[in-house]
């Protein structure tokens, strides 16, 4: 006998919890496949800004609440900034993603670890997955497996960017009580490359992202940045790096039976290279998709990410003005009173990129200083 379900969600990271739940709470009867065992380490700020939280199925388990930040453009002088109310929150992604996936079980889902899905082949009933555990049939499948999805490669996604981000986790030791609060970006000296330092308790974790190829400059930015922020000499608790990737405009959002959500389809804030946000919220909208089974599928899915698609064009525009003039976007966000509230009202969910952009006075600073959006 062949266990068979409405829904099998392949990955266990934000999207395919999300996945799980959204599709179990629709009544369908979902697996949920994972390869590694949970909690398992992702290399990742863990940043949840407002979009994020307003799309999770509840409260998730927060390390840090951020009132305070500070910018340096390539290292130099800081500029700091702060509000009465929270900018964000950080979650260790060990927590979040286990916690994530515990809703969906929670919400009537069934989870498997240690499970690694080796190929999917769509058929007139159901799809076949096979995974090294076995075979299982579902009606529809969400393949959520991140960065390196051999799902999506099947689909035949296309890329208009990849990333590599480095990052250290580090005990924060002596520098908990000033990190608790507060948050470091700084922009880099890289075509589009940023870096940061976020708290998370009683860890620190810093990073810097910049586009694949220049493993060498991309490691000594991170070094740098250590040294400027003083944290050399923290116990490293964990060294590693990971990509992010970016769907090219018009990439397909699944086939026949399979739906791709999160980093699987490339779906991420370009700029920020955001991610968390952009998962969940796919991956709400491909469980909810595939719970309904697999006639109208790609049409369904596809409306229910038209927001996601937009906001990845208002993320492109700004990467490649930031990419020219990342002296800009330091003035505008760290000196200027209509840049600032922008960042913050873009951290809390309260606009949008494709809505700052057009704000006039954000177009007009950021002419002034040299790096206006074309049209
Ligand atoms: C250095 C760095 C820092 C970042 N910081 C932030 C941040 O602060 N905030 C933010 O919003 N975003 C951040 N991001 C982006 C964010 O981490 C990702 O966008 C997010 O993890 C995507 O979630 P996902 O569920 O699509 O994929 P993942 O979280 O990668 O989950 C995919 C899951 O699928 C599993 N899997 C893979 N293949 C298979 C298989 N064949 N069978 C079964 N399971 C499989 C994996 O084990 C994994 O658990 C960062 C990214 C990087 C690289």
């Amino acid at each position: 006998m062949v266990d068979s379900y409405d829904v099998a969600v392949v990955g266990g990271g934000p999207a395919g919890g999300s996945a799980a739940a959204a599709a179990a709470r629709a009544g369908a009867s979902v697996v949920l496949l994972e390869r590694a065992g949970l909690p398992r380490y992702k290399t990742c700020g863990g940043g949840l800004i407002g979009p994020t939280l307003g799309a999770l199925p509840g409260a998730p388990p927060v390390r840090a609440t951020v009132t305070r930040a500070s910018f340096t453009l390539r290292g130099g002088r800081a500029v700091e900034r702060s509000e009465p109310e929270p900018l964000l929150f950080t979650a260790a992604r060990t927590e979040l993603d286990h916690w994530l996936a515990r809703e969906a079980v929670a919400a009537g889902a069934e989870l498997r670890t240690g499970c690694q899905v080796t190929g999917v082949d769509d058929g007139p009933e159901h799809a076949v997955v096979t995974t090294d555990d076995g075979v299982l049939h579902a009606r529809t499948v969400v393949a959520a497996d991140g960065t390196s999805s051999r799902l999506a490669r099947a689909v035949g996604v296309r890329l208009s960017r990849v990333d590599l981000g480095l990052e250290l986790e580090l005990d924060a030791g002596p520098l908990t009580e000033a990190w608790a609060d507060r948050i470091h970006l700084d922009w880099g000296p890289l075509p589009g490359s940023y870096g940061w330092v976020f708290p998370k308790g009683d860890s620190l974790t810093v990073g810097v992202i910049t586009a694949k190829g220049r493993p060498a400059e991309t490691r000594r930015y991170l070094a740098d940045l250590v040294d400027q922020q003083g944290l050399d000499g923290l116990r490293v608790l964990h060294d590693s790096g990971h990509l992010t990737r970016c769907r090219a405009p018009g990439s397909p959002l699944g086939r026949g039976r399979v739906v791709l959500a999160g980093d699987a389809a490339g779906l991420l804030e370009p700029w920020t290279r955001e991610g968390i946000s952009f998962a969940v919220r796919s991956g709400i909208a491909a469980g909810t998709a595939a719970a309904a089974g697999a006639t109208g599928l790609q049409q369904r899915y596809a409306a229910g990410v038209a927001d996601l698609v937009e906001e990845m064009a208002a993320g492109e525009t700004c990467l490649r003005a930031f990419e020219r003039r990342p002296a800009a976007f330091h003035a505008l966000i760290g000196r200027t009173p209509v840049g600032w509230r922008q960042f913050v009202r873009l951290t809390r969910g309260d606009t949008t990129l494709a809505r700052a952009l057009t704000h006039r006075s954000v177009r007009l600073g950021l002419g002034v200083l040299g790096a206006g959006f074309a049209g």
